[in-house]
């Protein structure tokens, strides 16, 4: 069993890390669970990739273990890409995900069906515990819904659908198959499987 700290406050991202890459024996634990406090990190990269890499440094540096950081959101092709990496920030960073929602269904009102393509993206960055940083990105094509549906996943997943229908609807095991997130994951763990002999180096 190794642990990484996993430098999200995000409950569901963290369980969507845990199912994943589980079977690798790795446990995934909070900085908070280790009592360290990772304070607030500014994500001032302009890119995923950038963001990822700042949000897994600031947690390296200070635990000193090994650590898996995401930065992911929402590129809608009709608004340019954006929310992109402001997808936690659209619509003010507290604002409830049905504020955000309705915020991006109303800026997409009179866009058809057909131009309503979109993909979510997911940059995960792995620093190993002999300093050793490991980058991959995960995508998932998809269309933005013209109403929310499903009672599942979390932030836009009631809108992003994959065939019709929503990521809340689908089943965790579905998402993970599909999913931006669960494609990166995947490609980490083929880094990490790779390197499994010397990973608590
Ligand atoms: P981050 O925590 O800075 O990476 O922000 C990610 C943003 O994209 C948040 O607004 C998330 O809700 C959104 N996001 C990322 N992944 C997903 C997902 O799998 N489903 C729904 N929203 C997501």
């Amino acid at each position: 069993m190794i642990e990484f700290v996993i430098a999200t406050n995000n409950k569901k991202k963290l369980t969507e890390i845990q199912r994943i890459l589980a079977p690798l024996g790795i446990v995934p634990v909070t900085a908070a669970d280790k009592g360290i406090d990772l304070g607030d990190v500014e994500e001032n990269g302009s890119a995923f990739s950038e963001n990822a890499y700042i949000k897994a440094k600031a947690a390296f540096d200070k635990c000193g273990l090994p650590v898996i950081a995401d930065d992911s959101g929402l590129c809608v092709d009709a608004l340019g890409g954006r929310p992109g990496i402001y997808s936690a920030r659209y619509g003010g960073h507290d604002s409830p995900y049905s504020v955000k929602i309705n915020m991006l269904l109303d800026e997409l009102r009179d866009v058809p069906a057909a131009e309503r393509t979109a993909h979510f993206s997911c940059a995960v960055c792995c620093i190993l515990k002999n300093g050793e940083v490991i980058a991959v990105e995960g995508r998932c094509n998809g269309e933005i819904a013209f109403e929310p549906s499903g009672e599942g996943g979390f932030g836009y997943d009631p809108i992003f659908t994959v065939s019709g229908r929503s990521f809340a609807s689908l089943t965790s095991e579905e998402k993970d198959r599909l999913s931006h997130r669960g494609n990166a994951l995947r490609m980490l763990y083929e880094e990490l499987h790779a390197r499994k002999e010397d990973l608590s180096c």
